[in-house]
């Protein structure tokens, strides 16, 4: 079948041929059209968005992921590269199913090497992130990244989204833990840098580039990735205080005492604690407090971490830097406050439709954006509820703002882009990032093309390189029409 003129559709005469091909590539099974694409491929999480496409296929291997590639950069049919379908900003779907299919790597799910003296691991691009940390964890292994939807998102999906998560502080995001990669690239020729080598110089390693490039510049099948001794001791702690200023005191204190074995700093206001409840009842408050921040040290090695995170709690109360300290007194006890902290971002997508935000600001200044933040949306849009939270640590702040009760959904999501727009001006202003951890996308391009155009241009040009014929995820993160 050659490249036909226009996109195709499943009217066309030639679409059932173009199935057969990919059945073929994958086997029957492996390719789903119509009826049998289910939600969990076309809407993303939080159902902001609905996505269209022609056919999902389930490549196994690198070779099938090839070989579709080839297919569709023959024939005009675009690929949109999918993982656990975990993304913000949608990414991995499109709206319309106007010539593309959304290729998931679900079936790529193979941990191929646990090598605890290279310590590192190979795997397939379709490993889920919590069965990784699982069998790390039964060799006395840990992987460095964590993020709420770890129980979803994709390794392969994460590369291509540099994901952050809660361990940020200690161990880096997505692109510190990743050694080498092997990428089939849009024309369906592959490449590696799946070395091991923890050093190797021999020029840059173009492949980097993937890690998050959110798929538009090739597909991530196989990753090498760095992996640590197991953290088998922790201390958690529950602290309250009376603002972001005196969050802020306590994270430079228990920095500079603490440095080696600070492993997460998360902060909370206190409006969104009803929220986390809302996920599930237990999920109280442990405390009263303006402020609410969850620190966790952690280590291999037992160094009384419990003692020493209680010495310096009890000095920040000495200091009047906090009002109220728990600290856990099991492990039950620890998880039990992180499950009310990821709990909070289940209650938010419970209650309905919200606009969520990803931003960064140099670590000083995250009270005043704050403040700003919530000082514009009780002017501005007054009765939208601010929820105030995020990896503080990392300068990483997620200003939601929930619609009041009395605005019907479709008046929430009129206003719901104002309210964005209000947001990036913000923290433009203080030359801070709006996507810290997210990426951009399909809902983020215009932003991305006005505050940093020379990256956006460079991209484009690298994307015109790489995929002349802009087969791979196109209308995220750039234009196609940006591409020269
Ligand atoms: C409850 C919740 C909590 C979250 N917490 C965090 C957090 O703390 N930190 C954070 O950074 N993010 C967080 N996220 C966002 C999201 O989980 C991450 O972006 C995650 O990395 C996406 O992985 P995925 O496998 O679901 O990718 P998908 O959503 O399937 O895809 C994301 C992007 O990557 C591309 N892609 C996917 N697989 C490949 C591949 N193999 N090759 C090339 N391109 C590919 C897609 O085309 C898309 O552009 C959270 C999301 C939810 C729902």
């Amino acid at each position: 079948m050659s490249k036909p003129c226009m996109p195709i559709t499943p009217a066309d005469t030639h679409y059932e041929t173009f199935l057969n091909e990919l059945r073929q590539i994958v086997g029957g099974d492996a390719v789903l059209t119509q009826s049998d694409i289910s939600e969990t491929y076309t809407h993303d999480w939080a159902r902001d968005e609905i996505g269209r496409c022609l056919a999902v296929v389930k490549p196994s291997t690198t070779q099938e992921v090839s070989e579709i590639c080839i297919l569709c950069n023959r024939i005009g049919v675009t690929i949109i590269p999918q993982g656990g379908h975990t993304g913000l900003v949608g990414g991995a779907q499109q709206k319309s199913e106007l010539g593309c299919i959304v290729l998931t790597t679900q079936r790529m799910s193979c941990i191929e090497d646990i090598d605890p003296d290279n310590m590192t691991c190979t795997v397939q691009a379709g490993v889920v992130l919590e069965r990784l940390q699982t069998e790390l964890e039964i060799k006395d292994l840990y992987f460095g990244v964590s993020i709420g939807s770890q129980g979803s998102a994709q390794i392969g999906g994460l590369i291509s989204t540099n994901a952050g998560g809660v361990r940020v502080l200690r161990y880096g995001m997505m692109d510190a833990q990743v050694l080498g990669l092997e990428v089939v690239m849009a024309d369906g020729s592959i490449q590696s840098s799946m070395t091991g080598l923890h050093k190797d110089n021999r020029g840059p390693d173009p492949l980097r580039l993937m890690i998050g490039a959110e798929g538009i510049l090739g597909v991530i099948t196989r990753a090498c990735l760095r992996i640590l001794p197991r953290e088998r001791y922790s201390a958690t702690a529950w602290v309250g205080c009376a603002s972001l200023e005196a969050a802020l005191d306590i994270l430079r204190y228990i920095r500079k005492e603490g440095y080696e074995v600070l492993a997460a700093f998360e902060v909370m206001s206190d409006s969104c604690m009803p929220f986390a409840a809302l996920a599930q009842e237990q999920y109280q408050a442990p405390l009263d407090a303006p402020v609410h921040i969850l620190i966790a040290f952690s280590s291999s090695m037992d160094l009384l971490l419990d003692y020493h995170l209680e010495t310096l709690l009890a000095e920040v109360m000495n200091k009047d830097l906090a009002s109220d300290v728990i600290i856990s007194q099991s492990e039950a006890h620890g998880k039990h406050f992180w499950a009310i902290r990821e709990g909070l971002v289940e209650g938010h997508a419970k209650r309905g439709y919200h606009v969520r935000s990803d931003v960064s600001v140099k670590l000083s200044i995250i009270p005043e954006a704050a403040s700003r933040l919530e000082t514009m949306l009780a002017k501005e849009f007054p009765g939208w509820i601010p929820q105030t939270y995020g990896h503080f640590g990392d300068g990483n702040l997620h200003f939601n703002a929930l619609p009041p009760d009395t605005l019907s959904e479709a008046e929430a999501r009129r206003i719901g882009p104002s309210i964005e727009t209000r947001i990036f001006e913000i923290i433009n202003d203080l030359y801070g990032s709006f996507s810290a951890e997210h990426g951009i996308g399909r809902k983020k391009i215009e932003w991305f093309q006005y505050s940093l155009p020379e990256r956006h241009e460079t991209l484009a040009k690298i994307k015109s390189v790489l995929d002349s014929n802009y087969t791979l995820n196109p209308g995220c993160l750039i234009n196609k029409t940006d591409t020269k």
